[in-house]
């Protein structure tokens, strides 16, 4: 075929469909508009999931008359004069072409008036040709209404999915933009249904119950840092609240609702070894910051950004949720009702209250600015405190990072257990996991200070791996040496261990080495520091003691005094609680010296 320009039918449908995908982005582009024209009350309405019609009436400021022929064409847009303005964007249209594609896929009627003006003004727009502007009666404000989307692309209808999928995915934009400007009142209609209303009044918890619920509401942790033009605010969830995908991990910037963020990776980052592999934290995050500092024209539906400094924003985003997590990290403890069986009031009570915060369990708080104390031992018995300056847990401002209290080493049951005492009751110590907890912030310590002992093996141990991990392996080899791993090729497939980090004296070099390369594939995360972790992590459970190995007196105190010192004592690397905690209430109810709650 020879070359030929595209009808501008054509252009503008294949336009379209980077704007418009489905309904949910209809209701995204128009609540746009009306959040930029200033609007205080929202209302939304769709029918058949938007197949049939979707209408978004607002109160703002209108858009005159003899405009609305300019509003529905293509690069029309009042919100731009200059290519200098797409540098310091604060609207949250700007590239004038949201009405134009969707009036080019449906049937759309435009209409709105301004203040002071004698009345309002209307046009309809079919698949993209203009049917006329009229003058008619209407309240100040605009109310935009799209019928039959993609009547006119058979293509499109097809793709899309279940009423059910779309009208979730109308729901999902809406109540997260409900909770991104809690001062404007948001109203969803579905059918005859009112799904989704917010009052206006600013109060976001009360909207975020509306999201996930009102107990994950309540239990939801709060975010709020600055910092140098920065500021992060919203909701993070606590460890007991996890979700299996990173769908509820929500950013906002600059009140723009962004879905492709590499702050995904901060945030997780922020999580490392408080939740169990595989479980992501549920997240609503407004950050803002200068305009200029961000570049939201990236992307035709503007769901993707880029920052100016991303390595500041990524540390800002990592550190501030970091410490917000810290403050509040629990200590299972637990309720008489799972221990004796006393069903009655275990239904009476909260999930939340079986969880008690760190502040109130007798832990000592331990604040510092700027760094991060991790104690080690001396070989002395004396206690070395070294400070370290740790990417991602040091903090500005405040830290408030939770130690354990001191406990007494009562002894070792079941040749699992560690029992302790301590300043508010007892403590059953799970001695893997602990164990994996100390092994895992020593070695972590030992890279951050770039001196990791090793120690030479006295035969090298030679291991075979498959051929797609071994693939990899050669790969990572001084991954493995940072670490304090000496291994080198000896064959096909075939590698040999001579030296591993003294920390491990004693184990299994072969199964350090599977540990290691178990799953380099799934590292998702490009950065680094987080692969590291991740790989450590693993070392370490593989080499920590068992279940079910008993311990001598001494090493079970040594355990207790390490997992002391620990900057995140109360969980595993892998997120699992290293020790339950039975209060001396609970323990003074239990026998009935107290009443019951
Ligand atoms: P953009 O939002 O990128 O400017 P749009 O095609 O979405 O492009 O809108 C074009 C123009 O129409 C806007 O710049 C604005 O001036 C006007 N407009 C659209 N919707 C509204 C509304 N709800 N209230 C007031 N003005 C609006
Ligand atoms: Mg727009």
């Amino acid at each position: 075929m020879p070359i030929r320009l595209l009808s501008p039918e054509v252009a503008s449908q294949i336009a379209a469909g980077e704007v418009v995908e489905r309904p949910a982005s209809v209701v995204k582009e128009l609540v746009e508009n009306a959040l930029d024209a200033g609007a205080r009350s929202i209302v939304v309405k769709v029918e058949e999931a938007g197949r049939r019609s979707i209408e978004v009436a607002d109160d703002g400021c209108g858009i005159p008359a003899d405009e609305l022929r300019l509003a529905v064409s293509r690069h029309a847009t009042s919100k731009l004069a200059s290519a200098k303005d797409l540098f310091s964007i604060v609207t949250l249209g700007f590239r004038g072409e949201a009405l134009a594609s969707i009036a080019s896929v449906s049937r759309l009627t435009l209409t709105s008036r301004v203040a002071g003006a004698e009345s309002g003004a209307r046009i309809r727009v079919e698949g993209g040709a203009e049917r006329g502007v009229e003058r008619c009666g209407a309240a100040v404000g605009t109310v935009v209404r799209v019928e039959d989307l993609f009547y006119n692309v058979p293509a499109r209808l097809k793709f899309l999915k279940s009423d059910v999928t779309e009208r979730r995915a109308i729901d999902t934009f809406l109540a997260r933009y409900a909770l991104a400007y809690p001062s404007v009142r948001f109203e969803l209609v579905e059918g005859k249904n009112v799904t989704l209303q917010t009052p206006g009044d600013g109060d976001r918890r009360a909207i975020l119950a509306t999201l996930y619920g009102v107990e994950t509401a309540r239990q939801m942790l709060d975010v709020l840092a600055e910092e140098d033009g920065l500021r992060l605010s919203g909701f993070i969830s606590p460890t007991s609240i996890t979700r299996s995908n990173r769908r509820e991990m929500t950013f906002f910037i600059n009140g723009r609702w962004v879905q492709d963020v590499p702050l995904n990776a901060a945030l997780t980052q922020a999580y490392h070894t408080l939740l169990m592999v595989g479980r992501y934290p549920l997240a609503m995050l407004f950050l803002e910051m200068d305009a200029a500092a961000v570049d939201v024209n990236v992307h035709p539906a503007k769901a993707e950004v880029r920052f100016r400094e991303q390595e500041r924003v990524f540390g800002f985003v990592q550190r501030a949720v970091r410490r917000a997590l810290l403050a509040y990290t629990p200590v299972p403890s637990v309720p008489p009702a799972t221990l004796w069986g006393n069903r009655a009031s275990a239904e009476a009570r909260e999930p939340g209250l079986d969880w008690k915060m760190a502040g109130e369990a007798g832990g000592q708080l331990s604040g510092d600015r700027d760094q991060l104390s991790v104690s080690s031992v001396q070989p002395s018995g004396g206690r070395e405190q070294v400070a370290v300056n740790q990417k991602g847990v040091s903090a500005e401002g405040e830290q408030r990072l939770v130690h354990l209290p001191l406990l007494r080493l009562v002894g070792q049951v079941g040749a699992a257990y560690l029992v302790a005492e301590g300043p508010d009751g007892l403590y059953l110590i799970d001695q893997h996991a602990a164990h994996e907890r100390v092994l895992f912030e020593k070695l972590m310590l030992q890279r951050a200070k770039q001196v990791i002992p090793s120690q030479a093996l006295l035969e090298p141990v030679s291991v075979t791996l498959p051929p797609a991990q071994a693939r990899l392996l050669d790969g990572q080899l001084d991954v493995l040496h940072r670490f304090g791993f000496e291994v080198e090729a000896f064959g096909p497939h075939t590698y040999q261990v001579r030296a591993m980090p003294v920390l491990f004296a004693g184990s299994d070099a072969a199964a350090a080495l599977r540990a290691l390369v178990e799953d380099f594939e799934e590292d998702e995360m490009p950065l680094q520091q987080e692969v590291e972790a991740r790989i450590a992590a693993r070392v370490c459970k593989r080499l920590a003691v068992k279940a079910g190995q008993a311990l001598s007196g001494e090493e079970q105190r040594a355990l207790l005094n390490d997992l002391e010192r620990c900057t995140s004592p109360r969980t595993c690397p892998h997120g699992r609680p290293t020790m339950i905690h039975l209060s001396v209430d609970m323990l003074e109810r239990q026998f009935g010296r107290k009443g019951p709650r």
